[in-house]
This record gives structure tokens, C-alpha cells and sequence, in this order.
């Protein structure tokens, strides 16, 4: 694995991985690489060298990362409501001061989120990792 860190036409910086250089030239020939901060499809290298990473080592950091939202996952459901995919509405209820002050959890569509923001409402939003039954 390579990553690159790129610019986009508008000079945003950003890090993508690729599987090696020819796969990086192949993809932003094609226009598959965009920027995520504007959805720019100019992207140039940036004039840093590029890190190199073992997949191996890329692996283990996935564990690790699995591990710590596992951690933040138990705290969350062990503290706060868990709410669903009512999660605007109460979060709303909440902000508005028509609810009860309390932690909630739940589920909400991007564009649901992106309006909650527009309204103010804070939030976080997280990677959350499948429940692993055995
Ligand atoms: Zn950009």
C-alpha cells in the first residue's frame, strides 16, 4: 500500500491510499479520485514524498481502531438513550428544550444530519462497528 497526499485544483491537501503509484496514475486518469472537501477531480500529487505502509502494519491498525470504537461503542450504550432512527426528532426535541436534557443515541440519514447541523443541534458522528454475535 502507498498513500499520497493530493492536492485538488482549489489547493485542498488530503491523504488516499492506493495499492501502488501505476494504480494512483490509473485512477486519476479515470477521475476516481475526488476531492473530499470539494469534489474536485483535478488532483496532483503534493510535493510531499509519499509514506509507505505494509499492509500488515495497515492491518494492525485497523484492529486497533475496531478495538477503540468497540470501547466507545460499550460507553455509549451503557449511557445514553438509545433512541433509533428517532434520533432528529429527539435530538431536536432536546435542543428546542422540549425534551428532557439527556444523552441519546441513535441512528439518522446524512441528509438528516446535515439539517440537524443547519439547525444547530450539536452532534457527533460515529463509525459505528457491527455488533460481532457468536
Ligand atoms: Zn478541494
Amino acid at each position: 500500500m502507498i498513500v499520497y497526499d493530493l492536492q485538488c485544483a482549489k489547493s485542498h491537501v488530503f491523504e488516499a491510499w492506493f495499492r501502488d503509484g501505476a494504480t494512483y496514475d490509473r485512477q486519476v486518469k479515470r477521475g476516481t479520485v475526488a476531492c473530499p472537501v470539494c469534489g474536485d477531480k483535478r488532483v496532483t500529487k503534493s510535493p510531499m514524498a509519499p509514506k509507505l505502509a505494509s499492509t500488515k502494519e495497515k492491518a494492525k491498525a485497523d484492529a486497533k481502531l475496531g478495538d477503540m470504537l468497540r470501547g466507545v461503542r460499550e460507553v455509549i450504550e451503557k449511557n445514553f438513550d438509545h433512541v433509533g432512527d428517532r434520533f432528529p426528532e429527539e435530538a431536536r426535541k432536546i435542543h428546542y428544550g422540549e425534551a428532557e436534557k439527556r444523552n441519546i443515541y441513535g441512528e439518522a440519514t446524512l441528509d438528516e444530519a446535515r439539517e440537524l447541523k443547519g439547525e444547530g443541534v450539536e452532534f457527533g458522528l460515529l463509525p459505528w462497528p457491527k455488533r460481532q454475535d457468536s
